[in-house]
Formats: structure tokens, C-alpha cells, sequence
């Protein structure tokens, strides 16, 4: 931990007396009933409001199918299992997101290859992709970075082109529409994420939502333990009622219904959610673009966008600091940023791996100088306005 208190360089008080964060959950009384209700009833593992919870995702993306996990991880992780990513597959994956798009390309024993992102948007720069295919490329798993939507037109043409299966990283894009269409009905398999920071939140959970019947049944296999009822896809069928059959190697990657209840409830607030980011993210580029210390996330107009990260990239040009030095200060002023995100391959344990720092040059970049500040729905108008007044301090400590 920094010793944070050692950077008040002011000399005053900071900005906040309380911290705030970069972002949070909403927990609201009929989430907390939802929650308690289910506890009471016969089936408190996956049930009937995991089921409903599927209907509920496939209604609000456009999907035909959805399949409910235990989280994020879980949802790229059958994903990339049911694409039939194998060892001496190559798989093109964003620079800059979370270990866990790259963690399950090596999950099922192929190479995840790094493509560098576009310098205004942050995702993934199709160009960048377009020159790593080989023929061992099978798939690209595609991060909508803060929420906004992939260039999909692009990479989808790359896909048809070279026969490509796309996974759409999600996690942090639940509620965003790509020219009109909601993100969760574009890829092959669309991953969406509940973490607590997310949008909406079952504790832990995730999905994947698809439109093809073949890459469900896959899904829904694996997610018990490669276990299925169904007589077609037996080997041995068989009509008892007790009778079904392990046919592969599979996972309990089960969410509890109580988890799926609060899911359910959270996913009815969608709306005001999303309506909430965006306003915030309008206060902020409209005070942070008219800036020249601050880079603000270029938005592509196909893309709307319920954002769940707020990104300021600093301009070295104007600015006697380094991203450290920016950071720690901002955190002592209590309004404290995170950083996302490392760009994978620089984890020491894709270093061991024997990938090298120099891959992706936006992506290192874009890391030396980015970081988020905070943006959640129940962030209100003063903390909103106490964060832009720490950022407009810092910035004016150090300006050139
Ligand atoms: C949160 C996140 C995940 C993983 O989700 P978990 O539910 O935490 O397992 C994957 N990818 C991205 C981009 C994320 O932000």
C-alpha cells in the first residue's frame, strides 16, 4: 500500500473527507427481498430463477439462447471450450482487459495472441488483427473496453473472411447497442460478467448468450460436469427416469438461484442504470475534454454505450508528472482511481510464458498514462463534482 498520506502536497485538506472509489454495487431493499425469498424456498441451487434469469437475458439482448454460469471467468472459460479451441490453435485476443480473456484461451491448451488496441478507442484494433492470422488462428476474443461496443463490422468481416469464431468479451458491456443491436446478440458467444463492480451484480455470476443450438447444448453440458439427460446426445440411450450420462469432461460451474433472484431483480434496473452512467459520463467529457492535460475515451458514433469504466488518459505534454505520481496524488485527495488495465502479456506470468514487452505499442501507451476514476450508479451529483474538482487539483499541481 503507498503511504498516501506522505503525498499531501497541498498542505490542506483533501478534497473528500470519505473515499470514494472507482466504482461499487447497488444493493436496494427488493434486491435484499428478492434475495431472502429465494433462501426460503425448495431450490436454492441453480432452479427456476436461473432459468428465468436466461429468459430474462435472452429477452433483453436478442439472443437465442443463454446459459447462466458461477462467474465471468466461468462464461469465457466454456466459451472458449465449446468454440473447440485446442493445443496448436491460435487465439487473437485484446491487449488491454482483464487476465481472464486471455486466461481461457490457455485454459484449453491454445496460444492466446496479443492484438494491439486503437490509440482513441482503446479496443482492438481490427487492423492489428488483420496482421496476426495465421493459419493456425481459430478464433478472437474481442473486449468491448468500459462498454463500448467493438468495432463489429470489422471484425466480423475478418471472421467471415477467415473463418474465425468470435467471443465477445462482454463484461463490462451489459446493456450497450452496436448500430442499434443490443452487444449479446453480434458474436458467436457473447460472455457477460456480474462481479459486484459490473453494472449489475449477482455477488458473482456470468453468462453467455448464442444463437446457435449446437455451441447451447455444448454449454449447458459443460457447465455440469459434461453430464446430459437428453437421449440424442447419449451414447448409450436410455429412457429411465434415473438414467443420465457423463459424455465429456465438464465443470460445476453452477450459479445458485438466490444469486440468479438478485440478478433478476438488479436486470429490472437496467434502465436507470445505464441512464445514471451516462449522465455522469456526459458531466465528465464535459468538463475533461476541454482539457488539454486530459485524453478522454473517443467515442465511435455506432456504439451506444452503457459505460462501466470512466478512463483519463494523461497528456504528457502538459503535465510535469508521471501516471504514479498523478495516481497517488488523486488518491490522497480520497477520490481514488484503479487502473485498467496492465496490458496481459506484461503479467509475470505470461513473461514466463516467453512473451515480450514491445507487442502491442498503443497498448503499453495507452497503460503508461491511463487510469479510472470513479463511475457507478449511485455516485452522486456532489461526489461527481467533488471528483472532477480533485482532477482539475492534481492537474493544476502539475501542469507545464
Ligand atoms: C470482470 C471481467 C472478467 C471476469 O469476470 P468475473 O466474473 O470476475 O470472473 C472478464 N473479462 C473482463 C474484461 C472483466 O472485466
Amino acid at each position: 500500500m503507498v503511504k498516501v498520506e506522505k503525498l499531501a502536497i497541498f498542505g490542506g485538506t483533501p478534497v473528500r473527507e470519505k473515499p470514494i472509489y472507482y466504482g461499487r454495487q447497488c444493493i436496494e431493499q427488493d434486491d435484499i427481498d428478492a434475495v431472502v425469498e429465494t433462501l426460503r424456498s425448495d431450490l436454492i441451487t441453480s432452479g427456476p430463477r436461473v432459468v428465468a434469469l436466461e429468459k430474462k437475458l435472452c429477452e433483453l439482448t436478442g439472443a437465442k439462447y443463454a446459459v447462466v454460469v458461477a462467474n465471468g471467468t466461468a462464461a469465457l472459460h466454456l466459451a472458449a471450450l465449446a468454440a473447440g479451441f485446442k493445443e496448436g490453435d491460435e487465439v487473437i485476443v485484446s491487449s488491454i482487459t482483464f487476465a481472464a480473456s486471455a486466461n481461457c484461451v490457455l485454459y484449453c491448451g491454445a496460444k492466446p495472441v496479443f492484438a494491439d488496441i486503437d490509440p482513441e478507442t482503446y479496443n482492438i484494433d481490427p487492423e492489428s488483427v488483420k496482421k496476426l492470422i495465421t493459419p493456425r488462428t481459430k478464433g478472437i476474443v474481442a473486449v468491448d473496453f468500459t462498454g463500448q461496443a467493438v468495432e463489429h463490422d470489422a471484425i466480423r468481416r475478418i471472421c467471415r473472411e477467415n473463418g474465425l469464431l468470435l467471443i465477445e468479451d462482454a463484461a463490462h458491456a451489459i446493456g450497450t447497442k452496436y448500430k442499434g443491436q443490443a452487444v449479446g446478440s453480434i458474436a458467436d458467444m457473447t460472455c457477460f460478467s456480474f462481479h459486484p463492480v459490473k453494472t449489475v451484480t449477482g455477488g458473482e455470476g456470468g453468462a453467455i448468450t448464442t444463437d446457435d443450438e449446437q455451441l447451447y447444448r455444448s454449454l449447458m453440458r459443460l457447465r455440469t460436469h459434461g453430464i446430459t439427460r437428453n437421449p440424442e446426445e447419449m451414447v448409450h440411450p436410455s429412457d429411465a427416469i434415473w438414467y443420465n450420462e457423463q459424455v465429456e469432461l465438464g465443470f460445476n460451474y453452477r450459479m445458485t438461484d438466490f444469486q440468479a433472484a438478485l440478478l433478476l431483480s438488479q436486470l429490472g434496473k437496467l434502465d436507470k442504470f445505464s441512464a445514471r452512467r451516462k449522465e455522469i459520463v456526459r458531466r465528465y467529457d464535459q468538463v475533461f475534454s476541454g482539457m488539454p492535460e486530459i485524453i478522454v475515451q473517443k467515442e465511435i458514433p455506432e456504439s451506444d454505450t452503457t459505460r462501466h469504466l470512466y478512463v483519463i488518459r494523461l497528456n504528457p505534454e502538459r503535465l510535469t508528472c508521471d501516471r504514479r505520481q498523478f495516481f497517488d496524488t488523486l488518491y490522497a485527495e480520497n477520490t481514488c482511481p484503479q487502473v485498467h488495465y496492465l496490458p496481459v502479456y506484461w503479467h509475470s506470468y505470461y513473461e514466463k510464458l516467453g512473451y515480450e514487452k514491445g507487442l502491442c505499442p498503443n497498448a503499453e501507451a495507452y497503460y503508461q498514462w491511463s487510469m479510472s476514476i470513479p463511475l457507478y450508479y449511485s455516485l452522486t451529483d456532489d461526489e461527481v463534482e467533488d471528483t472532477i474538482r480533485a482532477v482539475k487539483k492534481v492537474v493544476e499541481y502539475y501542469r507545464k
